[in-house]
C-alpha cells in the first residue's frame, strides 16, 4: 500500500517529534565538530512545519513535501536547511501530483533528495556529511525495493544503511562544512547532518509501518 498525503503529513509530524526528543544530542555532536546549533535548527525547522500542516495538509503527497522544503528552507539558517530543504523541494518535483507514493515514486523520490544535496552541497562520499548517511541508504532502498518490499520495508532498509552509514562518518576527516575546518582533529566524531538524516528515515519507516 502507499502512502497519501495524510500519510505523509503524520510521517513529518514523527520526524518532528524525533527531532525535538534528539535536540540535546544533535547539538552536541555539532558542538564538538561545527557551532552546536544543528538540533535547535532542525527543531526549529520541524516544529514549523508541524505547525504549517495544522494549518493545512495539502492535497498530495508532493505539495506536503514542497510545504517541508518551503519551511525548512526560509526557516532554517545554516547549511542543513538549505539542504534538507532542497532535498524535499526534489523530492516533490518527482512525486508531482501523485496521490499516493508507492515503491518506485518513493525511489525516484529518494534518489532526487541525494542528487539535490550533493548539487547543492558538491559534497561526495566520504566527506563526512549527511550524504555518508544518504548514499547507502539509496542503495538499500533500490536493493529493497528489487526484493519486492513494501514503502515500510524499503524506508525501514534506508534507515538500516543510513545508521551505517551515519557511523562510517567518525572515522572520515571532514571535508565540507565547518566541521572540515578542524581536518584531523574532527576524526573520531559522528556528523550531526548523518545523524539527522538516519533519524528522519528511521522516523519516516516507522511513521509507515
Ligand atoms: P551549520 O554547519 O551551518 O551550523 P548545521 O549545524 O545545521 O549547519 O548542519 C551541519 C551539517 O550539515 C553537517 O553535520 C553536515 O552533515 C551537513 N553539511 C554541511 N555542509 C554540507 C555540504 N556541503 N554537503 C552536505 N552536507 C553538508
Ligand atoms: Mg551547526
Ligand atoms: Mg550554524
Amino acid at each position: 500500500m502507499g502512502c497519501s498525503s495524510e500519510g505523509f503529513a503524520a510521517a513529518l509530524r514523527a520526524a518532528a517529534e524525533v527531532v525535538a526528543e534528539h535536540r540535546t544530542e544533535l547539538i552536541e555532536l555539532d558542538r564538538a565538530i561545527g557551532d552546536g546549533d544543528h538540533g535547535e535548527n532542525l527543531s526549529r525547522g520541524f516544529t514549523a512545519i508541524v505547525s504549517a500542516l495544522e494549518t493545512e495538509v495539502p492535497a498530495t503527497p508532493g505539495a506536503v513535501a514542497k510545504l517541508a522544503a518551503t519551511t525548512l528552507i526560509s526557516k532554517v539558517g545554516g547549511a542543513a536547511g538549505p539542504l534538507y530543504g532542497t532535498a524535499f523541494l526534489r523530492a516533490s518535483a518527482k512525486l508531482g501530483d501523485a496521490a499516493e507514493i508507492d515503491v518506485p515514486l518513493l525511489l525516484e523520490a529518494l534518489r532526487a533528495a541525494l542528487e539535490g544535496v550533493q548539487a547543492r552541497g558538491k559534497a561526495v562520499g566520504g566527506d563526512a556529511t549527511m550524504v555518508d548517511a544518504l548514499i547507502p541508504a539509496v542503495s538499500a532502498a533500490e536493493g529493497a525495493a528489487a526484493a519486492d518490499a513494501s514503502v515500510a520495508e524499503v524506508l525501514a532498509a534506508a534507515a538500516d544503511a543510513a545508521d551505517r552509514g551515519a557511523e562510517s562518518t567518525v572515522d572520515l576527516v571532514p571535508r565540507k562544512g565547518r566541521a572540515s575546518y578542524l581536518g584531523e582533529r574532527a576524526v573520531g566524531h559522528l556528523d550531526p547532518g548523518a545523524r539527522s538524516t538516519a533519524l528522519l528515515l528511521r522516523a519516516f519507516a516507522e511513521a509507515a509501518r
